[in-house]
């Protein structure tokens, strides 16, 4: 057999010695990041694996009771992918195994009952997600393989430290594209041996029954989850939208692809979409800015997450902390609270809007995301106080949440990160600044608010 892919995009997790496999038992593939059957690195590793060893295959997904702010919106569009996968695998021969509680004590419960050589999973750059791997790796004693199937260019392979900023990454990733902006394997053989044990038959109801999560933030129509409507979301993009991406920076353009949520979900890989964009046709200067926000922005979130302490000011770079510092006691002209920011209840018609966008939608567009960010710095007394309003309203109402970008995306425009210094200012003080007037040079920002706050309030 030859070889599935490249195996750098696969490491002992945490760096920790892979030991001798285990026996002759069966191959897990514990999914938690990549929720696709298609289009999937450590899928493929996994096989791959039970290829070599003439092992039987399982995919294990885990459903914990609750994950950071996601509510009911989000589960739904998570639950909706895993029934794809979990009918798209069976396809394939590969049983899906769903089970419920805590993700590292099942995974590392299922893989002692069926005496698992390995365990592999998906890459994940943000701490809980490290933490449940550190915890499997710890109750499994066997080895735990990571897969980078997010980033076409494996994390740890473009740079082992905190990057400063695009320009410093990009090369590296641009140097690393032509070997792993590859194609999939056109077809994938069947796992070589059957699964001995049962396939209980999936009880979703069942196991959305003991969530803990917030109900009242509602499913939405507009995003049908799973890879076949991400996918074709692609291709409508790419053939309606892709070519006026050069106006991505208005709102109101509708040029951009809207993919987030299943980029997020990992219901689509984001290599499919940079080689479907790359085989579009479209004008070289067009792919190439949307590229450099699929590949490299998106990569260098991860590389932020992974080496940072993402969530907290701890992480801006010294100048900006110390510049932010400078200007605690500046006064605001305005002060909200976490209630206010929430229900859309500033003075400023533009960011009142954008919040809406976000709550009705659980989307929000790109330029917008700064503005709303930098303004809730504006009008909160601290950096500490905006960054924990921003990430709480980030990821209970976006269905792109919860991921690296979001974090990185806070943290650049409250905090200089992958930035540099501006013109020092009241409260901003030498973090870039946005304001409505500059909106308004840039879009119009009349029918953005009309849009989303007509005849609300
Ligand atoms: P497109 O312009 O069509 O881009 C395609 C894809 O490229 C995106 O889906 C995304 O995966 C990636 N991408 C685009 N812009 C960026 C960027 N600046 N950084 C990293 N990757 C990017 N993105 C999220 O996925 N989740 C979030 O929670 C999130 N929160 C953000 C919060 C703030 C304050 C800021 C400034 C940015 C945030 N972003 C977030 C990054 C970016 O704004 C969104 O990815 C993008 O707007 C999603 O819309 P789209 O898919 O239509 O983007």
């Amino acid at each position: 057999m030859g070889r599935l892919m490249n195996h750098r995009r696969a490491r002992p997790f945490d760096g920790r010695a892979a030991g001798p496999q285990h026996g002759a038992g069966p191959v897990l593939y514990w999914m938690h990041r990549e929720h696709r059957a298609r289009h999937n690195w450590g899928l493929i590793h996994a096989l791959e694996l039970a290829l070599t060893r003439k092992a039987p295959l399982a995919v294990v997904y885990c459903l914990a009771d609750s994950f950071l702010d996601a509510a009911r919106r989000q589960y739904d569009f998570l639950l909706g992918g895993l029934r794809e996968v979990a009918a798209d695998l069976e396809g394939m021969n590969i049983p899906f195994l769903l089970r419920t509680g805590d993700p590292p004590t099942e995974v590392a419960r299922l893989a002692r009952e069926v005496d698992a050589a390995c365990v592999v999973t998906d890459f994940d750059s943000l701490k809980p997600k490290r933490e449940w791997m550190r915890q499997a790796a710890d109750g499994l004693d066997r080895p735990l393989v990571e897969v980078d199937s997010r980033n076409i260019c494996p994390c740890w392979v473009v740079s082992e430290k905190r990057e400063h900023a695009a320009r410093t990454i990009r090369p590296k990733i641009h140097r690393l594209l032509d070997e792993f902006l590859e194609p999939f394997p056109a077809d994938l053989p069947p796992p070589p041996a059957p699964w001995p044990w049962d396939v209980p038959a999936i009880d979703w109801r069942a196991a959305v029954r003991g969530l803990a999560i917030d109900e009242t933030i509602p499913p939405l129509d507009w995003a049908a989850p799973g890879t076949r409507a991400g996918l074709g979301r692609l291709g409508a993009f790419i053939q309606h939208r892709l070519g006026g991406y050069e106006d991505s920076n208005d709102p109101n353009a509708g040029v951009v692809s809207g993919l987030s949520p299943w980029l997020h979900f990992g219901h689509i890989s984001a290599q499919e979409a940079a080689l479907a964009v790359s085989r579009s046709g479209k004008k070289h200067e067009t792919v190439q800015s949307f590229l450099e926000q699929l590949v490299v922005r998106r990569e260098l979130s991860d590389n932020f997450c992974l080496h940072a302490e993402y969530d907290s000011p701890a992480c801006f770079p010294d100048w900006a902390r110390q510049t932010l510092a400078d200007h605690t006691g500046d006064e605001r002209d305005y002060l909200y609270s976490k209630d206010e920011f929430e229900r859309a209840a500033t003075h400023d018609p533009l960011w009142n809007a954008a919040q809406t966008q976000m709550v009705e939608t659980g989307y929000m567009h790109g330029y917008m995301r700064m503005y709303w960010a930098k303004k809730v710095l504006e009008w909160t007394r601290t950096p500490e106080e905006a960054m924990a309003a921003l990430i709480r309203l980030n990821d209970r109402y976006e269905f792109d949440g919860r991921d690296a970008n979001g974090y990185t995306g806070i943290a650049w425009s409250i905090g200089g990160v992958h930035d540099h210094g501006w013109k020092e200012r009241q409260v901003f003080g030498k973090v870039r600044y946005m304001n409505f007037n500059g909106a308004k040079r840039k879009f119009d920002v009349q029918a953005y608010v009309k849009r989303w706050t007509e005849g609300k309030g």
